[in-house]
Formats: structure tokens, C-alpha cells, sequence
């Protein structure tokens, strides 16, 4: 029996068995994926900014988002998409976001009843009290001293506690690796000094990625010029992906 079934099994029957036999020899610990040899994660605490006035919808960061990191084409699977927000002059607002935008928008009908109209990029928050990290029964979703919350697919069984605990529904069981999938922040890449690849696609530079805390930084920078909102502030999961431009809760 492979090491998943089993504790898949054992998941189902025993999770307070499985909390104590996860306390093991350091190797049993899970691991981030491979990173440049000179990296330091100590020296890094990563987050993003996202410029909702300098979006405009082109789904360029959802598409090189799914060839970056093979996420299943079905348009159900996805690590980043675009929502649509359309508030019509009554006060209703409608969303929509077909095939997370990568294919564009169709037009809008009856523009001179719409107030306003905004498109909002959607990724993990990578939070720092993430509540997928604390459901997890064997530590298989784990966040990095980076500031960074992985998934080990050597460790994940599967049990969709994760999925069903991120209240932004970021999470899905990828069909063709069977385990829980996320955006990463392209770990494999900023640790080799590059940009996740949805920010170096963006025309509009609407993606500001990097260092949450220190002075003078692109993203420190970025968010001392305006008033930012993180989604759902209320649920205290500590996002760190930051929201300019937002109308205050009307995007969850
Ligand atoms: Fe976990 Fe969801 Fe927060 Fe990402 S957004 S860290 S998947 S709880
Ligand atoms: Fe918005 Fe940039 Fe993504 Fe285009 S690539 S949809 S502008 S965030």
C-alpha cells in the first residue's frame, strides 16, 4: 500500500494517531520544492499588491499562469483568474469571470445603467494565519519562512480539508496530480530571483509582487501611496495580497 493510501486510511479513522505520528525525524518533514542553492528564505517575506484602477482585464496572468504551472486547461482549475464587477445604477452588482478571463469579456449590455465596472484578480493570499495550513491533518500544506503557503505533493493525501477551509476557495484537487493545488507565488521561480509569471506578463504592471516589510521595496513602496484592503479582513486569516482601488466590501 503506497504511503498516501495509507494515511488516507488512517486519516479517516485515527487524525489524533496520524497529529503524533507526523512528529517525526527531520527528513519526515515536508519540504518546499527545489530553490537557486544560494537562497536564503530568512532573508525574504513575500506578499502582493494588486492595482484593481490599472486592471483591465486582458486574463494574460490567468493563461501564463496555467502554462507556467500546468494547470489543468478545464475551465474549472485555476491558480489565478479574473473577476468582472458591474454595478448598475439601481444598486445591483452582477460578476462574472468566463474561463477566469482568459478569453476576454464579452461586452456590456446597457452601459448608460452601469455606475461602475472593475475587474479584480483573485490568487491565494498566501495568509499568515492561513486556515488551510491549520486544518491539514499530516502538515502537508505548510507555509515557508518566506511567508510563502506550499502544498508537499509527496505528503498530501487528498482529504480536501484544506479545500474546504480556504475561505476563498482557492484550493482544488488537481485531477492529474490528485493532490491539493495553488498558486505558489511561482516559488520555483522568485527563488531564482524571477517574478511569479502572472506579475511579469501584465501590461499594466496591476500585479506589484515582493517583499512585504522592508523599507523601499517595489511592494513597500506601492503600498505606502494609498489606502489597500485585504478580502475579508474580518476572518483574521492575515492575507498578503493587498487591494488598491477597491470599493470596500464589495468584492469578497
Ligand atoms: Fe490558504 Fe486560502 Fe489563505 Fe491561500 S487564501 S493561504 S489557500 S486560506
Ligand atoms: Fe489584469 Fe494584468 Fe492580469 Fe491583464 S495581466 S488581467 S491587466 S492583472
Amino acid at each position: 500500500m503506497e504511503r498516501r493510501e495509507f494515511l488516507k486510511k488512517c486519516c479517516a479513522t485515527a487524525p489524533v494517531l496520524l497529529a503524533v505520528a507526523h512528529v517525526g525525524s527531520p527528513q519526515d518533514t515536508p519540504q518546499a520544492p527545489a530553490k537557486a542553492p544560494a537562497y536564503d528564505p530568512t532573508k525574504h517575506y513575500y506578499g502582493m499588491a494588486i492595482d484593481v484602477a490599472a486592471c483591465i482585464g486582458c486574463g494574460r496572468c490567468a493563461e501564463a499562469c496555467k502554462t507556467e504551472n500546468k494547470v489543468p486547461r478545464e475551465p474549472i482549475f485555476f491558480r489565478t483568474w479574473i473577476e468582472r464587477y458591474v454595478t448598475r445604477k439601481d444598486g445591483e452588482t452582477t460578476v462574472d469571470s468566463p474561463n477566469g478571463g482568459i478569453d476576454g469579456f464579452p461586452a456590456l449590455a446597457d452601459e448608460k445603467s452601469i455606475e461602475r465596472a472593475y475587474y479584480v484578480p483573485k490568487l491565494c493570499n498566501h495568509c499568515a494565519a492561513a486556515p488551510c495550513v491549520q486544518v491539514c491533518p499530516i502538515g502537508a500544506t505548510f507555509t515557508t519562512r518566506d511567508g510563502v503557503v506550499l502544498v508537499d505533493d509527496s505528503y498530501c493525501m487528498a482529504c480536501s480539508y484544506c479545500v474546504e477551509a480556504c475561505p476563498y476557495g482557492m484550493r482544488y484537487i488537481n485531477p492529474t496530480t490528485h493532490v491539493a493545488d495553488k498558486c505558489t507565488f511561482c516559488y520555483h521561480r522568485v527563488t531564482r530571483g524571477l517574478l511569479p509569471a502572472c506579475v511579469e506578463v501584465c501590461p499594466t504592471n496591476a500585479r506589484i509582487f515582493g517583499e512585504v516589510t522592508r523599507p523601499n521595496s517595489p511592494l513597500t513602496t506601492f503600498r505606502r501611496l494609498g489606502s489597500l484592503h485585504v478580502l475579508k479582513p474580518d476572518l483574521n486569516a492575515r492575507p498578503k495580497v493587498f487591494y488598491a482601488n477597491l470599493v470596500d466590501g464589495e468584492v469578497r
